[in-house]
Order: C-alpha cells, then sequence, then structure tokens
C-alpha cells in the first residue's frame, strides 16, 4: 500500500549546498531553480521515475528517493510489468482488445 503522504523525492534545504550537480544528474529534470530564491528545489516530483541516479550524485547527502510514493508514471510502468511477467494471457488479451 502507498503512503499518500510519501513524495517520491525530497531535498532537504538545511544541508543543501546549491551545487546543482541534482540538475545534471536527473534525467526528467525534477530539480529546477526556484524561481524566488535561485535555490535549487524539487520543483516536478511527479516526474520522478524513481531510478536513484540523484542520490550518490548529491555531495551532500540533501535528497531522498522513495518506492512508496504514490507515483503515477511509476505505478504506470509496474502495472504494466505485472501483468506482462504474472499474467502473459492477461496481457496478450489486452493487447487484443486494443487492436480491436
Ligand atoms: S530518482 Fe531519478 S527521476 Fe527521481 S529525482 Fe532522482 S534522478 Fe530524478
Ligand atoms: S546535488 Fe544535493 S547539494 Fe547539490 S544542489 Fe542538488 S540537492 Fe543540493
Amino acid at each position: 500500500m502507498t503512503d499518500t503522504n510519501v513524495r517520491p523525492v525530497t531535498l532537504d534545504a538545511s544541508v543543501c549546498t546549491d551545487c546543482r550537480r541534482c540538475l545534471d544528474a536527473c534525467p526528467t529534470g525534477v530539480f529546477q531553480p526556484d524561481p524566488e530564491s535561485g535555490r535549487v528545489r524539487v520543483v516536478y516530483p511527479d516526474d520522478c521515475h524513481v531510478c536513484f541516479l540523484c542520490v550518490p550524485d548529491c555531495p551532500a547527502g540533501a535528497i531522498a528517493v522513495s518506492w512508496d510514493a504514490p507515483n503515477p508514471r511509476l505505478r504506470s510502468i509496474y502495472d504494466t510489468l505485472d501483468i506482462v511477467l504474472a499474467e502473459p494471457a492477461r496481457h496478450e488479451r489486452r493487447l487484443a482488445d486494443d487492436e480491436n
């Protein structure tokens, strides 16, 4: 079960040094400079696909990534994988339905 209060990625601003390495590390642009303060923030959390690339790249240890967050993009990928791996016949029926 997912915890609706958990976000997929969080940034602890109290330890972030604003080095901006996460801007390059994240393939989906989750981190962006805040328009007002100019400091890096999590601006697009729903675009996180939980690849964990940003975590080791942060020299301050400011980033945390969680599997337990509601994440429509990730959920959709996992649901499809579950069906393909666990129920291949059902997946084939869905594909056939989509073609009709
Ligand atoms: S886990 Fe991956 S997609 Fe999510 S914020 Fe980090 S680098 Fe970006
Ligand atoms: S890599 Fe870490 S310390 Fe650097 S800007 Fe991103 S969150 Fe802050």
